[in-house]
């Protein structure tokens, strides 16, 4: 087993019996929060919100998924999310397709956000946490959802989604 030593002031040395890399903390800290957003919702700007003060940058990352039906196109997506954080450079809007982990490399990210609504988003997403750390060193972050919410139903629009896109998205229900 390797052994490491720490020297600190006061104390002359500790060995630990294991290796530890410290990071440093002047590493910028990256993380991308994926999802298809279709649409954004109050829940993902809550943990958007509360992800912040752990990151330096985060990245939203809207996956395009061409198997899948979406409501809304690739671009308006992005359109009405960087519509939505234009004030806060902190958070940057994305596509990409292919694996996560990929697009986490491209962009220097460390980590990947995710929000938990209940047990079985934490079953789903352990085995791809575990995955995305072990081939390729990415964290992730999970964060507890607060808010009981469902996909977008009308009647519920006013709590579900950011006040500006109950308009539109009214229009493209009604369709
Ligand atoms: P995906 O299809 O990849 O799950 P979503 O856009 O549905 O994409 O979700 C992206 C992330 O946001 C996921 O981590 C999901 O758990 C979280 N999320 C989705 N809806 C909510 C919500 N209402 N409250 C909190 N977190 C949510």
């Amino acid at each position: 087993m390797q052994s490491n030593s720490l020297t600190r002031k006061g104390i002359k040395s500790v060995s630990l019996p294991y290796k530890i890399d410290i990071v440093s903390n002047t590493t910028k800290k990256i993380a991308v929060f994926p999802g298809s957003f279709d649409p954004i919702t109050l829940g993902h700007v809550d943990i958007i919100n509360r992800a912040l003060p752990l990151f330096d940058t985060i990245i939203i990352a809207i996956g395009s998924n061409a198997t899948k039906k979406h409501m809304w196109t690739l671009q308006y997506r992005k359109t009405a999310i960087e519509q939505l954080f234009k004030n806060n450079n902190a958070i940057k809007v994305a596509t990409y397709d292919g694996l996560t982990a990929t697009f986490c490399k491209s962009q220097g990210a460390q980590f990947i956000l995710r929000g938990l609504r209940n047990s079985k988003d934490f079953e789903y997403e352990q085995t791809i946490a575990q995955a995305n750390d072990k081939v390729n060193g990415i964290d992730s972050v999970f964060i507890i959802s607060f808010l009981i919410m469902r996909l977008s139903i009308l009647g519920s629009l006013k709590k579900l989604h950011p006040q500006e896109f109950q308009i539109k998205i009214k229009k493209r229900c009604s369709k």
